[in-house]
């Protein structure tokens, strides 16, 4: 699955005091991608409203509302 938080380029680009800056990815570790096989903390809305955290393999995040990684 492709990373979401780098959406598969490996790093992100942020702005630091007028700078642009670019971080390698720590989510999945510069690789663009995120291996089904390891574990990651992982977070969404439930339908009560309430906010769900998770460790474990990825889950679909089609099925869970506002998912996202830590
Ligand atoms: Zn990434």
């Amino acid at each position: 699955m492709i990373c979401p938080k780098c959406k598969g380029n490996g790093f992100t680009k942020s702005t630091f005091e007028a700078e642009e800056v670019i971080l390698q990815c720590s989510t999945c570790e510069s690789q663009g991608e995120l291996d089904p096989n390891k574990h990651y903390g992982q977070s969404w809305t439930e339908d009560n409203g309430n906010k769900a955290l998770y460790f474990g393999p990825l889950l679909d995040p089609k099925n869970f509302k506002d998912w996202t990684l830590d």
